[in-house]
C-alpha cells in the first residue's frame, strides 16, 4: 500500500499492560496488525488512560513512557517505547478543534497506548501523538470530535483508540474464570459488533447510556476511544474485527474502518 492512500481508523482492546511484554495470542494479533493498516506517517492515539477533564494533546518532541499502573513486574516498569512525537501534528489536532483542545508535555504515552504499539511497530520509528477524551461531555460529542479529526486519515496519520469494549473492573477480576465470559461483557461485546457493522456511531454513544453498557464497563473511559474510532470513519469503509474473543472476562474485539 502507498503512503498516499486514506488511511483506516483503528480500535484496539489493549487487555492487561503484561501484554507489553508477554507472548500470547493477544499480543501475537497486536502483531499481525501491522500489516493490515499502511504505514501511518504518525498515530494518533486516543488512549482509555488519558481521561481529563477537558482535551489535551501531546506535543512533546520525544514523549516519554509512563508506566500508569502499579503491582506489575520490573521488567514491565522498564519498558521504554522512545518514539518521537510530533508538534507539527499535535499543532494540526488543536487548530482543527477550533480552540477547544490544549496541547500539553505534562503527558507522553500511557500503557494503552506503548502495550500495543510496542508489538505493532517495536521499531518505535512512527511518530505519535496523544489527544485526551474529556471526562465531562456526553458520548456523542466523542463522535463529533472523531468526525471532525477524519481529514487526517488523508494524510497518512492513523488514528487509533485503545481501551476494551468491556471493562468492568468492579465485577470482572471476580468473574476470572478461564472459559468463562460473563453475560454482561459477551452481551454488550455483540451490540457494539452490531452497531460498528452498520456505521450507527450515533447507536455506539447510545450505547453507552444503556443498561447493557452500564452493566459492561466501571466507567467508560475504556469505551469511548472507539466512539472517535467510529466518528472518523465513512459510511462506506468496510468494517472488520482483525481480533475478536475474549481475555477472561473482558472482550478484546479490535475494530478497523477502512
Ligand atoms: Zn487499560
Amino acid at each position: 500500500m502507498n503512503s498516499v492512500s486514506r488511511m483506516p481508523t483503528l480500535f484496539v482492546g489493549h487487555g492487561t499492560p503484561m501484554n507489553a511484554i508477554l507472548d500470547n495470542q493477544w499480543t501475537r494479533a497486536f502483531k499481525d496488525l501491522a500489516s493490515e493498516v499502511p504505514r501511518p506517517k504518525a498515530i494518533l492515539s486516543i488512549s482509555g488512560h488519558f481521561y481529563t477533564p477537558g482535551i489535551y494533546v501531546t506535543d512533546n518532541e520525544a514523549p516519554p513512557t509512563i508506566h500508569d499502573f502499579g503491582g506489575f513486574p520490573q521488567a514491565l516498569f522498564d519498558v521504554q517505547y522512545p518514539c518521537p512525537g510530533s508538534p507539527d501534528l499535535a499543532q494540526r489536532v488543536s487548530e482543527m478543534l477550533q480552540g477547544h483542545a490544549q496541547l500539553t508535555d505534562k503527558w507522553g504515552l500511557d500503557h494503552g497506548t506503548w502495550s500495543v504499539l510496542l508489538n505493532m511497530y517495536p521499531a518505535a520509528d512512527i511518530p505519535v501523538v496523544q489527544m485526551s477524551i474529556d471526562a465531562r461531555v456526553d458520548p456523542q460529542i466523542h463522535v463529533a470530535i472523531g468526525k471532525a479529526l477524519a481529514p487526517l486519515r488523508d494524510d497518512g496519520v492513523l488514528i487509533l483508540g485503545t481501551g476494551n469494549i468491556t471493562h468492568n473492573m468492579r465485577v470482572g477480576f471476580w468473574q476470572q474464570e478461564e472459559g468463562v465470559v460473563p453475560d454482561w461483557s459477551s452481551t454488550f461485546d455483540a451490540l457494539v459488533a452490531d452497531a460498528t457493522k452498520d456505521h450507527d456511531a450515533a447507536e455506539l454513544a447510545r450505547l453507552a447510556q444503556s443498561e447493557a453498557g452500564e452493566a459492561a464497563h466501571s466507567g467508560f473511559d475504556h469505551y469511548f476511544p472507539l466512539l472517535y474510532v467510529a466518528g472518523a470513519a465513512n459510511d462506506d469503509d468496510p468494517v472488520s474485527y482483525p481480533i475478536t474473543g475474549f481475555d477472561r472476562a473482558f472482550s478484546m474485539r479490535a475494530v478497523k474502518f477502512g
